[in-house]
């Protein structure tokens, strides 16, 4: 029997991350849920998949704080020894035009995000195995801008620099990296966007809906795949054609 592979999602308690998280387990790997601040939420994760036969484990850790990520990766260590697939997908949104926008909204989406992704990956460096995969979320908001997300943009815009640098730096262990661009995806950060809003972005899209976490879901897994060995650095958008 081969071995299973082993998974880290952040920002698993919800959303996208948790139908990552789901996803993977479906395809028979171990998964590692964080999460911050929904501690039941995680737990709930945890235990559905392990009810899909793999094994699981919840850690809290804030990616903004490096010591943290450098412990939840202690954790991961001590129970696992290894890992084999990083998604860095814990995001946090708090939109304002620059003019309105202060020191403390600008830092909280910008270490989350953007320093988050460096936090964890840096920790998880000597970790993951040869043959390995990151995968980072960043948002078509980090491609092409937006109003009132000057922080949004410029973390997501950030993670995608340092995929592709990162690419560059682990070909030789045959680890690649990749991002994955959502447009409108409905979740928990999405829901307060107003009706109006929802409806002149609906307009816009091609494939005439908006995106459901599962969508997001389905690319990590391939580029997570063996058949997705020789793709790397790349930067690809699931957003029913929003924004091409
Ligand atoms: P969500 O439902 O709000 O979920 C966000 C997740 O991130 C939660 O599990 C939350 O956990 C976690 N999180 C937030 N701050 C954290 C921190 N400091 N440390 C650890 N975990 C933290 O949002 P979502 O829509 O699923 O978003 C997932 C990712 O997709 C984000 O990176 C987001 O920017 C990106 N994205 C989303 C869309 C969209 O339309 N939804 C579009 C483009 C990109 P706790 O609640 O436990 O803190």
């Amino acid at each position: 029997m081969t071995e299973r592979k082993v998974a880290l999602i952040t920002g698993a308690s919800r959303g996208i991350g948790k139908s990552i998280a789901i996803e993977l387990a479906k395809n028979n790997i171990n998964v590692i849920i964080n999460y911050y601040r929904d501690e039941k939420e995680a737990i709930e994760v945890a235990e559905s998949i392990k009810k899909l036969g793999v094994d699981s484990i919840y850690v809290k850790a804030d990616v903004s704080r490096f010591e943290e990520c450098a412990k939840m990766i202690e954790t991961i260590k001590k129970k696992f020894g290894h890992l084999d697939i990083l998604v860095n997908n814990a995001g946090a949104l708090l939109d304002k035009a620059l003019k309105n926008m202060t020191k403390g909204q600008w830092d909280l989406v910008v270490k989350t995000n953007l320093d988050g992704t460096f936090n964890v990956t840096k920790n998880c460096l000597t970790l993951i195995r040869d043959g390995g995969r990151i995968i980072n979320i960043s948002s078509i908001v980090g491609i092409s801008g937006n109003f009132g997300q000057t922080n949004y943009a410029a973390s997501k815009a950030g993670i995608i620099g340092f995929t592709k640098s990162l690419a560059k730096e682990l070909g030789k262990n045959k680890i690649t990296v990749n991002a994955i661009a959502p447009g409108y995806i409905e979740t928990n950060m999405t829901k307060d966007i107003p009706f109006i809003r929802k409806k002149i972005i609906l307009v816009m899209i091609p494939l005439g809906r908006t995106g459901i976490p599962e969508d997001v879901a389905h690319l990590v897994a391939f580029l997570a795949s063996d058949k997705a060995g020789y793709l790397t650095g790349e930067v690809i958008r699931v957003d029913g054609g929003l924004s091409f």
